[in-house]
């Protein structure tokens, strides 16, 4: 390993997601230079965040935003509000927003911000305030040919109408600066349901060929933001029988299949889960492991880890959140025949139909909701049958598959360009 590299590599995110890399560039004979180039992020910004509270104290939070590389475009990917955010996570993510950008190929590189804070502890004027004061501090480093966020953990519409409003104020009015927006301000239809939607695409296209039966298979959801509560939502359209679903503090389990419409007004009602009658309240620790023929997990990073993955009782493994799965859990699964959809595959339905936003916010022209769903589906499926392509061909596992397809598709563009 190289100084830049010692120096860069910090969190076990990033540990993953460079082992992820590395186990291709050894494959494909990747040169040093290139295999650091693509390790190292292009540029990462760290900001304070005064925020005044409604209470009048001014409290100081720290944001990130970290741009992974935009050979093939503008880099792209969503600000997330967590406790856990620090700089290795997000530098991580940034990385694996290019990898899925090139995989499923549309034309961006990756980015992705986050501030370290509790949404949950924060009202809606909190909100709007640390969101403004966040992009004043980036909004030269962001735009719509340079780097457009999104939503991801515990952000919205809402503050995505924020975040463009603040743009715009600097820089004249500028949908495509942001995607995810609400669709009066040039968001896209069908974008809120996108990543849901492409990993019920992909789980169903995954039973099918592993020859499970949809009607009825058994779905386990680890979260319940708008990844895991629209994915959970769908599969029940589909057929599947939900026995499981959590929040950050844990979840329902019912092995006779839960009432998905009914545990959603529940949790709108009450804040939490807890208290659902007609299921057991399980950690999330147990829900993982939960007997099932589908496991989503669709809430943070790193849970999927060498210490519970022998114990996953799963066929089908879709994942729905962004690197939830070690490689040395990989190596387990791959032992046990768990069948794994990778996340840079699994979960781009988000990013696609941000790209379909974009297009639109450019032209101001605007799609029926028919033509955004009908081309996340053909382009999902269409990517999920060249990984498996390259998966076959190479011996190789559909995670290994997708880095290759988007590695090689990315240090192409970097040699065509230059350094
Ligand atoms: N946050 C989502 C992701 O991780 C979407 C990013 C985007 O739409 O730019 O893929």
């Amino acid at each position: 390993m190289g100084i830049v590299e010692e120096a860069w590599e910090r969190s076990e995110t990033e540990r993953i997601l460079n082992h992820n890399v590395d186990i291709v560039a050894e494959k494909i004979n990747l040169d040093h230079e290139m295999r650091t180039f693509l390790k190292v992020p292009f540029r990462e910004i760290k900001v304070q965040i005064p925020l005044k509270m409604d209470d009048g104290r001014v409290e100081i939070f720290v944001g990130y935003r970290v741009q992974h590389n935009q050979t093939r475009g503008p880099m792209k990917g969503g600000i997330r509000y967590h406790p856990q955010v620090n700089l290795g996570e997000i530098r991580a993510l940034a990385a694996a927003m290019t990898w899925k950008t090139a995989l499923i190929d549309i034309p961006f590189g990756g980015a992705k911000g986050g501030v370290t804070c509790d949404p949950k502890t924060l009202s809606k004027g909190e909100l709007e305030r640390l969101t403004r004061s966040f992009i004043t501090r980036i909004s030269d480093s962001i735009g719509p040919n340079l780097d457009i966020p999104a939503p991801d953990m515990n952000t919205n519409p809402q503050v995505m109408a924020w975040i463009m409003d603040e743009y715009s104020k600097r820089h004249g009015y500028t949908p495509a600066a942001v995607t995810g927006k609400p669709v009066e301000l040039g968001g896209s239809v069908g974008r809120i349901e996108a990543t849901g939607r492409g990993v019920t695409y992909l789980t169903k296209r995954a039973l099918k060929d592993k020859k499970i039966e949809i009607q009825g298979a058994r779905v386990v959801v680890q979260g319940m933001g708008n990844v895991g509560g629209t994915t959970a939502r769908l599969l029940t359209d589909e057929g599947c029988k939900v026995i499981a679903v959590s929040d950050s503090k844990g979840g329902l389990y019912n092995p006779n299949g839960l009432n998905i419409s009914r545990v959603t007004m529940h949790k709108e009602e009450t804040g939490s889960l807890k208290g659902f009658s007609g299921a057991d309240y399980v950690t999330n620790e147990e829900l993982l492991e939960l007997p099932c023929e589908v496991l989503v997990p669709a809430a943070m990073e790193c849970v999927i880890m060498e210490h519970n993955a022998a114990r996953l009782k799963c066929s089908v493994l879709v994942e729905g959140a962004n690197i939830p799965t070690s490689p040395e859990a990989d190596n387990i699964l791959a032992d046990k025949g768990v069948y794994v959809v990778p996340d840079i595959l699994a979960n781009a339905g988000g990013v696609l139909v941000s790209y379909f936003e974009w297009a639109q916010d450019l032209q101001s022209a605007f799609w029926e909701e028919e033509r955004v769903n009908r081309k996340l589906m053909k382009m999902m499926l269409d990517a999920y049958e060249l990984v498996k392509e390259v998966s076959v061909q190479n011996s190789v596992t559909l995670r290994t598959a997708a880095y290759a397809i988007a590695i090689e598709k990315v240090s192409k563009a970097v040699r065509l360009r230059g350094f």
